[in-house]
């Protein structure tokens, strides 16, 4: 659903263009406004960035969030193949799925979730989406479509959110995350900003894209804020239990009986299977809030498509816990590679992190452009390093902070320190030659 460089826009350049085979005075055929524009996605960035790389070196692709291209990280993760290879040649489900999912597949996503929590999810607080992103949709499209509804975003946030919301016709109001502070959410303009039709709050925990894992008593604050405001939290917890460095992933669930909470997850990061389109939204709901909400995407799903039926068969083998050496694995591989790219990063002038990640794949780095010759932002930055180095890191304007990248470290502790090598020397050239 992210509006991509590629989006809507052709028919307005045709129009009144008599050169274009006919076409010439023909009235452009409408559409969706918020699609109408080449609106800045992270995809579309990216593969701009990506026609500008330089050719004599191999790429160090550190801009999206797939770490599955890399051998380590699909270690002991075999069992998912062998599922859906099962269910594919079984032939029971070449049929449709249930609009909310299949029973078996709802059920072990309650049992995972209520797995040591304090909350307890039911089979039917559960349904199956196309990814977290089919999750994330879905939600915006029922809570954000309310009459002038307007829904509270981190920055640096997740673009697709923004998307989704002006999709739905609501208004993306965005709240800050403090870098000074491990990247909490700054409940204060939460406060001051929330006035009116405000849906819901996002929260993202782990987060994507600085890497903080809240406390148990943020987490607490948060739902505490929500309350007052006297709206529902989006909890999107895709890197759930994707924490190391002493952290615990609490979920937001834990705090329902405060606030309603709406999760999102999916197998596409801590399972490694981003091309399977498997995610889920779940409601955990005590106080009963939620009755029109819940309806209302009941109604959505049953008019929309769910994820394939053959991936939903294999999602309670994925999700059984035998597989704690393939978690512990991933987990790890994560961590050396945070604390590789945290130590490397602050050793290079131009470059700052504040906190060391400790959860998800991505970590912020504020970059001081005012040392590095050419580069007036963060744009430049990216562009001009893909250039000379062939390392992709994403631009952070394009999730709302300018001068800021978000690198993603989901790759080999060698791939990361040879990224970081690279980057060094492109600022180390960029710094002497402001010097001469
Ligand atoms: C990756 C991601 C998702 C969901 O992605 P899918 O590929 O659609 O499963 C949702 N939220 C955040 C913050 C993510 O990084």
């Amino acid at each position: 659903m992210v509006p991509t460089v590629q989006g809507a826009a052709p028919a307005r350049e045709q129009r009144g263009n008599a050169n274009n085979g006919g076409v010439g005075n023909a009235v452009a055929v409408r559409c969706h406004p918020a699609l109408a524009e080449n609106k800045a996605s992270i995809r579309g960035v990216v593969g701009e960035l990506l026609a500008s790389a330089g050719k004599d070196k191999s790429l160090i692709s550190l801009g999206v969030g797939d770490a599955s291209s890399h051998a380590c990280f699909r270690r002991g993760g075999e069992f998912a193949a062998e599922a859906v290879a099962d269910a594919a040649r079984s032939g029971e489900f070449d049929c449709y799925a249930p609009s909310y999912g299949f029973p078996a597949a709802r059920r072990a996503v309650a049992d995972h979730l209520s797995a040591g929590a304090r909350h307890c999810t039911c089979d039917s607080d559960v349904f199956m989406t196309v990814g977290g992103t089919g999750a994330i949709t879905a939600i915006t499209t029922v809570l954000g479509g309310a009459p002038g509804a307007n829904i509270l975003l981190p920055r640096p946030g997740f673009a697709p959110y923004e998307a989704a919301c002006e999709i739905a016709g609501a208004e993306p109001r965005f709240y800050d995350l403090l870098p000074q502070r491990g990247w909490e959410v700054d409940l204060a303009s939460v406060r001051a900003m929330s006035v009116g039709a405000t849906a819901a709050i996002v929260v993202i925990n782990p987060n994507n894209p600085c890497g903080a894992v809240y406390s148990s008593q943020h987490l607490f604050q948060i739902a505490e804020t929500a309350r007052d405001l006297g709206i529902p939290i989006i909890a999107d917890e895709v890197y759930a239990h994707m924490v190391f460095g002493g952290s615990k992933f609490v979920p937001m669930a834990s705090f329902a009986h405060i606030a309603p909470v709406i999760s999102i997850g999916g197998l596409s990061k801590r399972f490694m299977l981003p091309g399977w389109r498997l995610g889920w939204l779940t409601f955990c709901d005590p106080n009963g809030s939620l009755k029109h909400v819940r309806t209302a995407t009941e109604m959505l799903l049953n008019v929309t498509s769910g994820p394939a039926s053959i991936v939903q068969a294999a999602v309670p083998m994925i999700l059984s816990n035998e597989h704690s050496e393939f978690h512990r694995n991933v987990v790890n591989l994560l961590e050396s590679a945070a604390d590789a790219l945290y130590r490397r990063v602050n050793q290079i002038e131009a470059m700052q992190c504040y906190s060391k990640p400790h959860g998800s794949m991505f970590m912020m780095v504020e970059i001081n452009t005012s040392l590095l010759y050419g580069v007036a932002d963060d744009i430049d930055f990216a562009r001009e390093l893909i250039k000379e180095e062939c390392v992709l890191v994403l631009p952070g304007s394009v999730i709302g902070l300018k001068n800021w990248v978000r690198i993603f470290f989901g790759a080999p502790v060698s791939l990361i320190l040879e990224a970081c090598h690279r980057i060094e020397l492109f600022c180390q050239r960029r710094t002497l030659k402001q010097n001469h």
